[in-house]
């Protein structure tokens, strides 16, 4: 009798949503998604390669295609390579169907934007900012500066879409909160969904890391790989780890955080997060810039005495200027951080076996040395059979990876199959 009446409860359940919206079945659902994913990742496609590419017959192509036209979310494209006979006819995902809002926060920078749904940028605005000034400030200022780059934006395409929010530190992904962020005091467990609660969009949240690993997967040097690790070297270092295609976020949202591996036993490297010898504390940006300002106090460097001279403090970008310049202080400080990096990313390597590493981030941007002693310990230390094929590459998106990963994300999330659902069951275009 139990089962009855579950059975007659879930009917009148799903009778009543029904009624207010009727949804596709799991089974067109997936389909449906599987199309989508497809065409977005590859752009112009023909209905022939999406079905040898889905596993679907060419029939139900061509009517999940049909579908996904008259809701907006494709459209046709050009005509496509002809194997002989009529030239076959190409969708493409139509990016014109909304736009996003987007913002990357730095440790010592905003970056917001406004994109449409293939990421492309239609308005960008950049200032420096603290984010240790707390998440009103921040998200105060933030809200500002999307409001300008709204009304900057001479033609918005289709309806607000969602939000989209990279955060320097620990995000738990589902609730899309911080936790326990060891650069952003004020900012744990605050709830960022509900500051932007007055869109009335969804709103997702990420740590940066993970947000530009998205960004290079899905439009930088990482598309078409299916196993990546993206190695950040900014004021931090921290990873973002991406399996089969899909970003792995691990249980609680902290995988990839490489940055606090222990790499030496010296208690006096003292980390932000509390224990000693981290990667970070020896490799980082914030640890490369107190390296460099030491060396041009006691002398050792003329080149960054003048910097510090001029600008008042050392930034671990002009270490690693200085070090593209000749100065051998500067060398051999870029030089110990990357045979650190690469160390650690030797055991990643072995343990993963990717098939690229990305390096991005401000301080792996400003030089080539750092990249290259890095490649070089990886090389070194790896296993033969895991560097075989391993390509290490510098991030192409550089200052717009942030804000790219961020609209990537919300796209991710929009375009996946639970709320696809209801998108394609609203009446909502
Ligand atoms: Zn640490």
């Amino acid at each position: 009798m139990k089962v009855a009446a579950e059975g007659t409860r879930l009917t009148a359940v799903d009778r009543a949503a029904a009624a207010k919206a009727p949804a596709p079945a799991p089974e067109r659902m997936a389909g449906l998604a599987a199309i989508l994913d497809y065409v977005r990742a590859h752009g112009s496609t023909t209905r022939t390669e999406l079905a040898s590419a889905t596993g679907l017959s060419r029939a139900v192509v061509v009517q999940r295609v049909s579908e996904l036209v008259e809701r907006g979310l494709l459209e046709s494209g050009e005509i496509g390579p002809s194997t002989g006979g009529r030239a076959p006819r190409t969708v493409r995902f139509r990016s014109s169907a909304g736009h996003l809002l987007v913002a990357d926060l730095g440790a010592t920078s905003i970056d917001v934007a406004v994109v449409d749904l293939s990421s492309a940028v239609l308005a960008h605005a950049s200032e420096p900012a603290d984010i240790a000034a707390g998440p009103d400030v921040v998200l105060g200022r933030v809200e500002e500066m999307l409001e300008e780059c709204l009304a900057e934006a001479d033609e918005l395409p289709g309806s607000l879409l969602g939000i989209g929010i990279g955060v320097p530190g620990p995000v738990e992904f589902e609730s899309g909160r911080p936790v326990a962020p060891p650069i952003m005091p004020g900012w744990d467990q605050y709830d960022v969904r509900g500051h932007f609660a007055s869109y009335a969009v969804p709103v997702w949240v990420d740590n940066d890391v993970n947000v530009m690993a998205l960004a290079e997967i899905r439009a930088g040097v990482a598309r078409g790989h299916e196993n990546v690790v993206f190695i950040k070297i900014g004021t931090g270092i921290g990873a973002g780890i991406v399996v089969r295609g899909l970003l792995h976020r691990g249980a609680q949202g902290c995988a990839g955080d490489v940055g606090h591996i222990q790499v030496t036993d010296d208690q006096s490297v003292v980390c932000r997060c509390g224990n000693v010898g981290c990667l970070e504390a020896l490799a980082g940006g914030a640890a490369l810039a107190r390296e460099g300002e030491a060396l041009a106090r006691h002398g050792r460097s003329p080149r960054l005495a003048k910097v510090l001279e001029e600008e008042g403090a050392v930034e671990a970008t002009d270490v690693a200027v200085a070090a593209s310049h000749g100065d051998a202080a500067s060398i051999e400080l870029i030089t110990n951080a990357g045979r650190l990096v690469g160390s650690t990313l030797a055991g990643i390597v072995n343990f993963f076996n990717p098939s690229l590493v990305v390096i991005g981030g401000g301080v792996a941007g400003s030089g080539d040395l750092l990249l290259a002693t890095i490649r070089e310990s990886v090389y070194r230390r790896s296993l033969p059979l895991a560097t075989r094929d391993l390509l290490i590459m510098r991030s192409s998106l550089r200052d717009l990876a942030g804000v790219t990963g961020a609209a990537a994300m919300v796209t991710d999330e929009l375009f996946a199959p639970p709320r696809l659902v209801h998108r394609l069951a609203g009446s909502e275009h």
